[in-house]
């Protein structure tokens, strides 16, 4: 019997795992895809000789954080892979707004729109180097974060505090507004903010597009050399060498639970695999509550905040093989390896009021890869592997486009949506159609099929919506890994810190998971020298 089990072999899983196996525990990880990684995986998806990343392609998190670095990751084949231009922001104009890992070029780069916006860009970064690394602690860290906070407020001056505080509190396109005077600070800032699902004029987005821009200047936008699975491969290779296993193929339908204590798990066909310890679910919050906890253990309370769980955007994504590089007007875009595609801040605000009222994006917002630049592993010499992907409503009530999509995801609804994501493409990228060679489109159901974590492609566990962030994460109340049920915990995106690739979630459960679990040896150990101590007075008395 194992100490623990891991439900879900995703990168939260896998951390976790590699963490309790690290303090001496003996831990089964089961997966039920045929492969593990859960959005951490890659391979020939389009065409032979060609390496695709299928979901996650990009770490700037994975690469900065604590959880992730205290593995030792390159120690197990793991090599990051950075362009030096991390991000680039092109518009139909020409112009080019970029984040070098050079601080002197992305200066220059926003001072070329603007004078004096460079300069802005260094005092905005100058903050990130003074707190980021604490920031990063506190995604890492259990709620409430009290040392990494700590740590922030005795770095700055108090005004400088409040200062932060209130970004806090900021729309991405106001703290742009505020900052530069030219488009390209926005342009970066947005396009960063909405890796989330948030609208430019809502908080946390300042946030989010502060993170996001500092991290790709302090640690670019890395990938894993031959593909995202190989950072998985790391994880399971580690695990694997402090004796962990992962079985794939394995389901778990049910929560064994006795007691008010999570005893274990049932596999897809009936087979039970009990725990010793502790069981750690990397599923969505829904999918523990709802489908794989017994209702009585739950309760009431958490069933029906659970009703009210918000998941982030559906998503659509496209993947090609290109006949070579795809020839961006502007030239600084060739260079990066994340493009983000979209006119301007308007384009934006657009797209998030589009999604938010159930339509349709017209002219979608694309995240973009592309790996000649940064990984010439990937595909045959010249060639090029690329992908974008956009988000559409999980409840789709129009089209803001010429289509009359419905959200079928048929044949000519995906051949419709990938047509758009190419338009967008061609337009800042004449010919681009030409090159293409072949390509695979993932539907919300499609994803939802390689996944059930991306819950209609879904791709962060959960909204980052202010409402479901920090204590409200995943449910008001629940804002930690620990689960109403005993020895059970949380480890996905669906807690705090949330969705990417940083392991914050997985780490926190499995220290949740350590903690216990010492607070029950040094009570059983007080116990027994209470109960001694009493044995031996009883003694003494006669
Ligand atoms: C298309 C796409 C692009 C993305 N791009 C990026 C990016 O570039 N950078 C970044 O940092 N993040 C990115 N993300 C987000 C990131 O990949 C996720 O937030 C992250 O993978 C979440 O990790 P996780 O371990 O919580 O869950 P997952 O990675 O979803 O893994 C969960 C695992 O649990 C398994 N599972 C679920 N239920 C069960 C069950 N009942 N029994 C057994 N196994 C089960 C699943 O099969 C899966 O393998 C992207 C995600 C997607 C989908």
């Amino acid at each position: 019997m194992p100490d623990a089990v891991v439900i879900g072999a995703g990168p939260n899983g896998l951390v976790a795992a590699n963490r309790l196996a690290d303090a001496g525990w003996s831990v089964r990880v089961l997966e039920e895809q045929p492969e593990p990684g859960g959005a951490v995986r890659s391979g020939e998806l389009v065409e032979p000789g060609f390496t695709s990343d299928l979901f996650s392609a990009f770490y700037p998190l994975a690469a900065a954080s604590p959880a992730i670095a205290r593995l030792e990751l390159e120690r197990h084949g793991l090599r990051w892979a950075r362009s030096r231009t991390a991000v680039a922001h092109p518009a139909p104009d020409g112009t080019c707004a970029t984040i070098s890992t050079d601080l002197e070029e992305t200066v220059g780069s926003l001072e070329r729109f603007a004078t004096g916006d460079g300069e802005a860009w260094r005092r905005l970064y100058a903050l990130w180097e003074r707190v980021g690394g604490h920031v990063l602690a506190m995604l890492t860290s259990p709620l409430p974060p009290v040392r990494p906070a700590a740590r922030i407020a005795t770095s700055l001056p108090p005004a400088q505090l409040m200062r932060l505080a209130r970004m806090g509190a900021l729309g991405v396109r106001r703290l742009a507004d505020e900052t530069f005077t030219g488009p390209a600070g926005g342009r970066l800032l947005a396009g960063n903010a909405l890796h989330a699902d948030l609208m430019p004029e809502v908080a946390p987005s300042a946030v989010y597009g502060w993170v996001l821009c500092s991290l790709a200047q302090q640690v670019g936008f890395p990938v894993s050399e031959g593909g995202s699975g190989r950072l998985t491969d790391a994880l399971i290779g580690r695990l694997r060498s402090r004796g962990g296993e992962v079985a794939c193929g394995s389901r778990v339908t049910r929560v064994l639970v006795e007691r008010g204590r999570a005893v274990g798990v049932e596999i897809d066909g009936g087979e039970l695999v009990t725990a010793r310890r502790a069981v750690l679910a990397d599923v969505d919050a829904p999918q523990l509550y709802r489908d794989l906890v017994p209702e009585q253990a739950v309760g009431e309370r958490v069933l029906d905040d659970i009703g009210r769980f918000q998941f982030d955007n559906a998503t659509v994504k496209v993947d090609w093989t290109l006949d070579g590089p795809i020839p961006w007007s502007s030239p600084e875009a060739r260079d990066a390896a994340t493009i983000h595609v979209a006119e301007d801040m308007e384009l934006l605000t657009r797209h998030a009021a589009e999604l938010v009222t159930g339509r349709i994006p017209a002219e979608p917002y694309l995240v973009l890869g592309q790996y000649s630049p940064v990984d010439p592993t990937r595909m045959p010499a010249g060639k090029e592997v690329a992908w974008a992907y956009t988000h559409v409503p999980h409840e789709i009530r129009g089209d803001a486009g010429p289509d009359g999509l419905e959200g079928r995801w048929d044949e000519r609804e995906t051949e419709a949506i990938a047509g758009r994501i190419e338009d967008q493409v061609e337009r800042l990228a004449p010919g681009f159609r030409s090159l293409i060679r072949a390509r695979h489109v993932f539907t919300p159901p499609s994803l939802e099929a390689t996944n059930r974590n991306l819950r209609n492609g879904a791709l962060n566990g959960g909204t980052a919506q202010l409402h479901q962030q920090l204590v409200f994460r995943p449910i008001p109340g629940l804002g930690r890994p620990e689960t109403p049920v005993r020895r059970l915990y949380l480890c996905s995106a669906s807690i705090h810190p949330g969705g990417g690739v940083h392991g914050g979630c997985g780490e926190a459960a499995a220290r949740a998971a350590l903690v216990r679990e010492r607070a029950r040896r040094t009570a059983i150990a007080v116990g027994g020298a209470a109960a001694a101590a009493a044995v031996a007075a009883a003694r003494r008395r006669g």
